[in-house]
């Protein structure tokens, strides 16, 4: 394993498959050079689960948000003014994840935009980068955010386990976004992405692993875990004839500054 500093930006670690073996994953996580990494919620109570996971280590940051695939588990009425409360605090890092999904089709389209401008406003309104999740939903999200992005100006924030085409990068790109790389591009069949990913401006790139989901080749169909962040940097390197040193140095900087996983603010302190 590398000992380059690396940031999963990704990780769903509030999920019922760590209950019994959290701290461990988080000790592989660390030796694996992990220095941070974003704990994401999918609704109103992973969103508390994730707050309170984080408030337990320091290196964790929270993002809380109403994922597309959960809104019937609960009216938006009741779950939303939790997530704007808990958005607010100073230590949840962004807002997510959110964004749309034509995959699953249980979730009606209108009702996932209405909650994604939600988010978006929100984490507007608080200088929050947003978390997006699109699947197969590329051509209803990449005009919403473009036309945000001509009203309001670039929106700031990451389209998460990216598996678009190089038009869907340069859109998401042109709008403002970072794109984040997942184990996806660790799987033998996805020479395409492979291509994009070695398109992407430096600048731009994250890496993650959507842990539980998505585990790199050498671990697939087995829980994914933040330790395997370092897999999907390899392959990124790779693909970008990068070293593996620069490709972490480089996503885990562009982590630190998107989500400003800096120490947090001191209560104590006059604002
Ligand atoms: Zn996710």
């Amino acid at each position: 394993m590398s000992r380059a500093p690396l940031i999963d930006t990704h990780a769903h670690l509030t999920d019922t498959r760590f209950v019994g073996d959290i701290d461990s994953v988080l000790e592989r996580a660390q030796q694996a050079g992990l220095v941070s990494a974003l704990i994401v919620g999918t609704s109103a109570a992973t969103s508390r689960s994730v707050l309170e996971l984080c408030s337990l280590h320091a290196w964790l940051f929270p993002a809380v948000g109403l994922h597309p695939c959960h809104l019937l588990d609960e009216p938006i009425e009741l779950a939303w003014p939790a997530i704007e409360q808990m958005a607010r605090l100073p230590e949840v890092r962004a807002l997510g994840e959110t964004g749309l999904d034509n995959y699953w089709k249980e979730v009606p389209l209108p009702l996932q935009k209405e909650s994604l401008i939600r988010h978006l406003d929100l984490a507007r309104e608080l200088d929050k980068p947003v978390v997006l999740h699109c699947r197969e939903a590329a051509d209803d999200l990449l005009p919403l955010l473009e036309d945000r992005a001509l009203r309001l100006g670039p929106v700031r924030g990451v389209l998460h386990s990216f598996a678009g085409t190089a038009e869907e990068a340069r859109r998401g790109l042109a709008a403002g976004l970072h794109l984040s790389f997942s184990g996806m591009i660790t799987y033998p069949k996805n020479e395409a992405l492979r291509a994009v990913a070695a398109t992407v401006p430096a600048d731009r790139l994250l890496i993650e692993t959507d842990a539980p989901y998505l585990s790199p080749q050498a671990w697939r169909s087995k829980r994914n875990e933040p330790a395997y962040v370092a897999a999907t940097c390899e392959a990124l390197a790779r693909c970008r004839g990068q070293s593996l040193a620069e490709v972490a140095q480089q996503t885990t900087a562009n982590a630190l500054a998107l989500f400003r996983m800096g120490p947090q603010p001191d209560p104590d302190l006059p604002k």
